[in-house]
């Protein structure tokens, strides 16, 4: 049978067999479908969804496309973490040593930055010497050494996504539900860890807008995590505004070693801890412990210390005087009173990522000491002339003013009431189904 028939198939909102998706996934990892069909068929999935059975096909052949790792096999104490992804959102570099510290070793494999999200690999590649290139026993030593390995995906680790997610990019299929949860438990399940936790993101600055669609996300990546053997949780959270107050590179180095450190943003630690403990009472550990261990952790100092081991440990200076900085800093100001009601969180990812802490292009050079660091949060009260953010600004960045009236632009300064919101909405099980049902 044709693959021009499977696409019919899905365009007509039958679901695919067995085979179909088999072919698709080969197609894409091999290079024998046409990128034109493979993008046909994207556009289908993503118009037409997947039953959960076809989402648990294509996630299985997407990870089994490469090589699979499984980590759990030998270090069953490992812990995975992923992020849906979002803006200021600096966990990782925070939780890895954090956990660390408390004697849980934590193995992520993670990704660069491309449109308004900064990626993890990219922050840590800001430090002087750090590698995130290794391959599985370099895995190995990191976790032996230090008990924390933040690392980049390799070319072998489910290449039919590199493909697919190539594809998605520029054929506006990004948002598909079972395209995104391929697409993330493919590698998870690739790296195989047996305990992995997940930061599903909802508001304006995530690729799901509305808790609704954060909660069928999160519903669908913990279920197949949990058919496939993983103990897994998922927990919701706010991105509509950014996460901590720094966007960018070695700004968010700076934020992370600020919270390690017994201080830093709140949201940010506080992002980080629910998480941290989610984790541990994934693997058994009482509540109230866990939550106690982390405490004593980022208060004795024990936190940052795992971070300076974790940065040596991957080749990098932890000094933070070698982290770079800005060219020049441009600061922006409230144009009126008022409270701020509005912060466009994507298009500030965007403003940081043309600051030089992203790439239009997956060839581009970044420059480390670009980005943003907001000064003020959603419901404050600001007066004409004062300060709500930096824009930092690298060596090769054009266009200052611009972006200066662009990210001016991105906070909306009103008069009218502001309604807070919940920072983590809590677990799938956890959330309040009112909010999920009238969102
Ligand atoms: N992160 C991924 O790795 N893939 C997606 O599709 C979305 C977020």
């Amino acid at each position: 049978m044709s693959f021009s028939e499977a696409i019919a198939r899905k365009r007509d909102g039958q679901p695919l067999g067995r085979d179909d998706i088999r072919t698709f996934v080969t197609g894409a990892s091999r290079g024998d479908i046409p990128a034109e069909q493979l993008a046909a068929m994207l556009m289908a999935i993503c118009c037409r969804g997947m039953t959960t059975e076809e989402t648990a096909w294509l996630t299985r052949d997407m990870m089994r496309s490469g090589e699979t790792w499984q980590l759990g096999a030998s270090r069953p104490d490992v812990i995975d973490k992923h992020s849906t992804g979002g803006v200021g959102d600096t966990v990782s570099l925070v939780l890895a040593p954090l956990l660390a510290s408390v004697g849980v070793p934590v193995a992520m494999m993670a990704g660069r930055g491309l449109g308004h999200s900064q990626g993890t690999i990219d922050k840590l590649e800001s430090i002087p010497g750090f590698s995130c290139d290794h391959d599985r026993a370099g895995l190995d030593r990191l976790l032996d050494r230090v008990g924390a390995a933040i690392i980049a995906q390799t070319d072998d680790i489910a290449p039919a996504d590199r493909t697919l997610y190539a594809l998605r990019d520029i054929t506006a299929t990004v948002p598909s539900l079972p395209l995104i949860v391929g697409s993330i438990m493919s590698k998870k399940l690739a790296l195989g860890a047996s305990t992995l936790i997940l930061d599903v993101k909802w508001g304006s600055g995530a690729f799901r807008a509305t808790i609704a669609e954060a909660f069928e996300l999160a519903s669908a990546l913990r279920r197949v995590a949990r058919d496939s053997g993983v103990a897994c949780e998922a927990l919701i959270t706010d991105m509509n505004q950014p996460l901590g107050t720094a966007l960018g590179t070695a700004n968010e180095v700076r934020a992370a070693r600020e919270v390690l450190a017994g201080g830093g943003d709140d949201r940010l630690r506080d992002v980080t801890l629910r998480l941290c403990r989610q984790a541990m009472v994934l693997r058994g550990t009482d509540p109230d412990d866990a939550e106690a261990r982390l405490e004593s952790s980022l208060a004795s100092g024990d936190a940052l210390d795992s971070w300076d081991r974790m940065v040596e440990a991957h080749g990098g200076d932890p000094d933070p005087r070698r982290l770079p900085v800005p060219d020049r800093v441009r600061e922006i100001t409230a144009p009126t009173d008022g409270t701020v009601t509005g912060i466009a969180a994507a298009s500030l990812g965007r403003i940081a990522s043309a600051a030089g802490a992203g790439r239009r292009r997956r060839d581009d050079v970044l420059d480390f000491g670009g980005g943003i660091t907001v000064h003020v949060r959603l419901g404050d009260r600001v007066e004409a002339g004062q300060p709500i953010a930096s824009l930092e600004l690298g060596e090769r960045a054009v266009d200052d003013d611009d972006l200066v009236r662009r990210l001016t632009a991105a906070f909306e300064i009103g008069t009218g009431p502001w309604t807070s919101r919940d920072l983590v909405l809590g677990t799938v099980d956890e959330i309040d189904r009112t909010l999920v049902e009238n969102h």
